[in-house]
């Protein structure tokens, strides 16, 4: 069943681990996240994007794919489905299909009407006892077409949309969808830690964990970070192994242009890498 993602980053974050959050775009994607968690005995959060969820046919159909999956595969760790970078539409949208947790992404939003609408949500969401993730300060590369400069986030207006009752909060620290940039300055320790002082227990989100140095995702993990988000690694891995197949020649050998051949490395190498990010993000043999 799924679960709100409350209960795992309240641990994690007093644990001072993190948990990570892995976007998913099909079956395959999300089979190897789902099995790899179990293997792991770690808790999971699946997140889809409002793209993502077009793609895969909208939300009921992602809900019945992930709730069959938990069944069928046995699977017994935490796991949250969640959307990523929600609109307030969406948001709506996914708590009505069956979602267990929301990102509604204000940050585009003046503060005022920023606050307004997460309060709104946050409403709906302690109804139904849902996670909630709220964003301040934009996060830079592209989101779904929306390309954001990298900010970092007031620790004030932090405080602001915290105390508001959401789950978790993702505060722009420097920190960029995609791959990053040669020049790229790094993170932020210094606003992540008054963002930390300002909002106490609340668990902090990264976005854009791939590329970023593991010394790096550590010590932000030790400031309060307690969801890291990854997306990009995923398809890169995915993407290489898939090519290294087709390269080697091997869909035209035997049968291996069957789809369960043609997809199999890139669903190994989707495990390794949800595996790599587990063991960094400490998140393993948490789940009870
Ligand atoms: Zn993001």
């Amino acid at each position: 069943m799924l679960v709100s993602a409350k209960e795992m980053l309240t641990k994690a974050k007093a644990g001072k681990y993190a948990v990570g959050q892995f976007n998913i775009n099909n079956l395959e994607w999300t089979k190897a996240i789902l099995l790899t968690a179990q293997e792991l005995k770690s808790p999971v959060i699946l997140g889809v994007s409002e793209g993502a969820g077009k793609y895969m046919c909208g939300y009921k159909t992602i809900v019945g794919m992930v709730n069959g999956m938990l069944e069928e595969l046995n699977i017994t760790v935490p796991v949250a489905l969640h959307l990523d970078h929600g609109s307030y539409e969406g948001a709506k949208a996914c708590i009505e299909a069956g979602f267990s947790s929301v990102m509604f992404d204000g940050s585009h939003y003046p503060i005022e009407e920023n606050i307004a609408k997460t309060t709104e949500l946050v409403k709906i969401c302690e109804e139904k006892g849902l996670s909630l993730e709220a964003e301040v300060g934009s996060i830079g590369g592209e989101e779904d077409g929306v390309v954001g400069a990298g900010e970092c986030a007031d620790p004030d207006e932090c405080k602001a949309i915290a105390d508001l009752g959401i789950t978790m909060l993702a505060a722009g620290i420097g920190n960029i969808h995609g791959k990053y940039p040669e020049n790229w300055a790094g993170l932020s320790f210094e606003t992540l830690d008054a963002i930390q002082q300002k909002t106490g227990e609340m668990p902090l989100v990264l976005h854009g964990g791939t590329g970023i140095p593991s010394d790096m995702i550590k010590k932000a993990i030790s400031l309060g970070v307690a969801k890291i988000n990854v997306n990009t690694e995923c398809q890169l891995s995915f993407a290489a192994a898939t090519r290294e197949y087709i390269e080697a020649g091997k869909d035209q050998s035997g049968k291996g242009f069957d789809p369960r051949k043609l997809l199999a490395p890139g669903f190994e190498a989707i495990k390794a890498t949800v595996k790599e990010k587990m063991e960094l993000f400490g998140s393993v043999n948490k789940a009870e």
